[in-house]
């Protein structure tokens, strides 16, 4: 079957697009979201389950019962690859649209050697990774990046102050796409991470905030089920918020009293050394807390006032249903996270604690990377992309 004529695609991506979105996942969503008629619903679905693009399976619901036939993308339709950028090193992906890792890879970078050399050897390796798993760039439907450092997402250029120092205003975009032939999306890690835990474990809550603790500190907004990016995509950098209190300590971004250089790893590490203990990074400082270290524990509950305190205003401005904490620091426990809850609690109105949790993530490791997968499956197979897509993949079939 061909999906090749405009005949044939009319209506057929906005049901590709609300199941690739989440929004539908039977037959009956598909009626009472798409708009359209019941005989046009049966036609053009079943031109998309029988194309592969959708399929279709029995499954119980939690609530028991009959099984009901749920609808998904067809995984194998095309494949996503998938970029996580990190200061030392890079991850590499080809996945499926579910998505799920078919193959990757791990290699050694220096950022500061510039975008063409780091993108040029990304290219190479990409082209190496599809020939391992017997795919085509053809069958790819884009590429997602996930970048260090602040974006801008809308041109796809990263501006600083980042370790992707030498990187700002290049248009990492375009000349991927020039040399790969497959749309590009570049995007900030931490909306990659906030992205993938809120899709994958709390879809149910439409508002969502996410921390993420580590060396260095950010967040994401998920608002209304979407990524909340502002007008340039710096929304969310919490790590850069000056507090008043004194002392005010410096910062990496030259300010004094930044939220980040109060909480972040490095400041932990920092004031822990200052008082003569052997701690070199975030992991130490969390080991040290399991451990019961006097002033491990300290500087955890000092930390989580400080995430408290920027975290309460947050939840004034935006009320969000849930607070997801993830990242390296967030290992710590119960000390950091009881300090959170009882700041933010005692900081903000009733109405906007009423529902309000707070929870550890629960994505592992590869969450930066099926972040960015996730991201390509949902703008390329989004209603306003979905047709392109779709085209694209008839013209390799
Ligand atoms: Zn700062």
């Amino acid at each position: 079957m061909k999906l090749s004529g405009r005949e044939s695609l009319a209506g057929t991506g906005i049901l590709l697009s609300l199941v690739a979105g989440g929004q539908a996942r039977s037959r009956a969503d598909l009626t009472s979201l798409s708009g359209l008629s019941r005989n046009t619903i049966v036609s053009r679905l079943k031109a998309l389950l029988d194309a592969g693009l959708l399929r279709e399976a029995e499954e119980t619901m939690r609530s028991g019962g009959r099984p009901t036939r749920m609808l998904a993308i067809g995984s194998d339709f095309g494949v996503i690859l998938a970029a996580d950028i990190g200061e030392t090193s890079v991850r590499l992906a080809v996945t499926d649209l579910t998505p799920a890792v078919i193959v990757d890879e791990m290699f050694d970078v220096e950022l500061a050697a510039g975008p063409e050399v780091v993108l040029g050897a990304i290219a190479e390796r990409f082209a190496n990774l599809l020939g391992r798993c017997g795919r085509s760039l053809g069958e790819a439907i884009g590429i997602g990046l996930s970048l260090p450092a602040p974006v801008d997402y809308a041109s796809g250029r990263v501006f600083g102050p980042s370790i992707m120092t030498n990187w700002d205003d290049f248009d990492i975009r375009t000349w991927l796409q020039d040399r790969l032939g497959v749309p590009v999306l570049g995007e900030n890690d931490v909306n990659l991470l906030t992205l993938y835990e809120w899709r994958t474990f709390w879809q149910d809550v439409g508002h969502l905030f996410f921390i993420k603790f580590a060396s260095g500190i950010g967040s994401g907004i998920i608002s209304d089920g979407r990524i909340y990016r502002g007008a340039q995509g710096a929304a969310g950098d919490i790590g850069h918020i000056q507090l008043a209190s004194e002392p005010k300590p410096l910062c990496r971004c030259g300010k004094l009293g930044c939220v980040e250089a109060r909480a972040a790893g490095w400041a932990l590490a920092r004031d822990l050394r200052a008082q003569g203990v052997s701690v070199r990074g975030s992991r130490d400082v969390v080991r040290l807390v399991h451990g019961g270290h006097g002033a491990a524990l300290e500087a955890a509950r000092k930390a989580g006032q400080v995430l408290g305190e920027v975290t309460a205003d947050v939840v004034s401005v935006l009320n969000p249903g849930i607070i997801v904490i993830g990242g390296t620091l967030a290992a710590m426990g119960s000390p950091l996270f009881e300090e959170v809850d009882q700041v933010v609690r005692e900081r903000v109105l009733p109405l906007a604690k009423r529902d309000l949790r707070i929870e550890p993530a629960r994505s592992g490791g590869d969450a930066g990377l099926l972040g960015a997968a996730l991201l390509v499956k949902e703008v390329r197979l989004s209603a306003a992309d979905v047709e392109a897509t779709i085209a694209r993949f008839a013209a390799n079939a």
